[in-house]
């Protein structure tokens, strides 16, 4: 079937044809938390993922619509009163809303620590944070097909441009790889690299094919494409073409791989995306699938376990279960660390190894990426038992290490070490780390 994009933000949502079976008090929750939330959605996730006959609790609604609490009380009253004094003059709204957006943690995780240099200059288009990965924002691709109402990259498509990592130039991510030689995968992230056209992708692509760049043994591109639009790999205009480029990839010698995000099975159940991952795997690229655990969409062990067993069906690679990160509307979406790795093992235990390529739960901390290996109790004293699966310095990577058991603690930094130690074994080097410009060991 053929179809064409069409998308429905804060401007025409009332346009949707189901959106009859909304109550009024749901329009205007979208219209307040919207204001301050990025809102987009498209026909393929109304017509193909929502059920419409269970609104209140469908996880695909709630994945593309804001719902009221996704705010909290003040900002939402705040907004709402605004609305609704609303005389023309639209300056008080947008300040607030601006101030609203800035204490939400619009940038977690020190993102910004990240950012190499190239001499002097600072190249904002690029994260290396580990050694052998650089994550490559390229400008065109700073948006998506849909936007997840739990993104932790919102500023980049609410106008805060001071905020946004983009850069027009693949000129200089192809300076900073020649120099750069112990890099061996780019991986093209967004937004969803996956909505620029594909000669703008093979302008970014290609260069990197040239001997010059052997040292780089793989392109991986970061895309939620699959499941908000799989017609993408099947009937947009130019999707032959970005066949033809994943082709090319593959028969140059380097490996093409999509990091796919699926947050639900059902984002995996149609016609479409079936067709689509066929279509990609038949260039010889690999898929591999990771999503966030989100209260009030995912955190039933039971939807894992279907997930990633659909996932191995189709031919993809289940790669990383993240914890919610501490931006945005996190408060709707978190759950307790301790619950998180209950639920990754109970859907981990229920699936053949082909599931357990899996990794997680995992928090993408300052430090690294920080994996809950579970809840321990050492003679006596209960503890978070902890590691490293990426370390901003790779000697921290795989060594086990403990937290005090906490039962709230949603987030790393609501932990403190175990047995009465002072520091975690890494917090001296971390902070020497951070003093010096991004990406020095050592
Ligand atoms: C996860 C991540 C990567 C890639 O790590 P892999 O474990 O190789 O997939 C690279 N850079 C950053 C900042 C990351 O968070
Ligand atoms: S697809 Fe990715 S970048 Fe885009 S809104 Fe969702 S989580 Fe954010």
């Amino acid at each position: 079937m053929d179809r064409v994009l069409k998308s429905y933000t804060l401007h025409n949502f009332l346009t949707i044809p189901q959106i009859t079976s909304l109550s009024k008090e749901m329009v205007k929750d979208i219209e307040v938390v919207g204001r301050v939330l990025p809102f987009k959605t498209n026909n393929y996730v109304v017509d193909e993922l929502i059920d419409w006959d269970n609104l209140d609790t469908d996880p695909i609604f709630t994945l593309n619509f804001p719902r009221r609490g996704m705010l909290e009380k003040k900002h939402y009253t705040t907004v709402e009163r605004l609305l609704n004094e609303h005389t023309g003059d639209n300056r008080e709204l947008n300040e607030k809303i601006q101030q609203i957006r800035l204490s939400l943690n619009p940038n977690p995780a020190g993102q910004e620590h990240n950012v190499p240099y190239l001499g002097e200059i600072k190249l904002k288009g690029i994260q290396h944070k580990y050694p052998e990965t650089v994550l490559f924002f390229p400008s065109q691709g700073q948006t998506c097909h849909a936007y997840c109402t739990f993104c932790f990259r919102w500023p980049q498509f609410s106008g805060m441009n001071e905020l946004k990592f983009a850069m027009k130039e693949a000129d200089l991510l192809l300076k900073y790889l020649r120099l750069h030689t112990e890099v061996t995968d780019v991986l093209f992230t967004g937004g969803d690299p996956m909505i620029m056209n594909a000669s703008t992708l093979e302008a970014y692509i290609k260069p990197l094919l040239e001997p010059e760049f052997d040292h780089i043994r793989t392109i991986r591109i970061g895309t939620k494409s699959l499941a908000y639009w799989p017609y993408r790999y099947l009937s947009d205009k130019d999707s032959d073409d970005i066949i033809r480029l994943f082709e090319l990839v593959n028969r140059s010698g380097k490996n093409l791989s999509l990091q796919a995000h699926f947050n639900h099975p059902r984002e995996l159940s149609t016609e479409a995306v079936g067709q689509a991952i066929a279509r990609i795997r038949s260039t010889g690229s690999q898929i591999r699938t990771q999503s966030p655990l989100l209260r009030n969409i995912n955190d039933k062990p039971e939807l894992w376990a279907k997930m990633w067993r659909k996932q191995v069906d189709l031919g993809c690679i289940p790669y990383y279960m993240f914890i919610a990160r501490d931006t945005g509307s996190k408060h709707y979406f978190e759950l307790p660390l301790e619950k998180c790795w209950q639920i990754f093992r109970r859907a981990y235990r229920q699936v053949s190894g082909l599931c357990r390529t899996v990794r997680g739960p995992s928090m993408s901390d300052h430090a690294g990426k920080i994996q809950v290996l579970g809840v321990q109790e050492v003679k006596g004293e209960k503890i978070f038992v902890l590691r490293f699966i990426q370390g901003r310095n790779p000697k921290w990577v795989d060594i086990p290490f403990f937290a005090e058991y906490e039962p709230r603690a949603t987030w790393f930094n609501q932990l403190k070490p175990a047995f009465g130690e002072e520091k975690f074994f890494f917090e001296e080097q971390r902070t020497k780390l951070e003093a010096t410009k991004p990406f020095l060991f050592e």
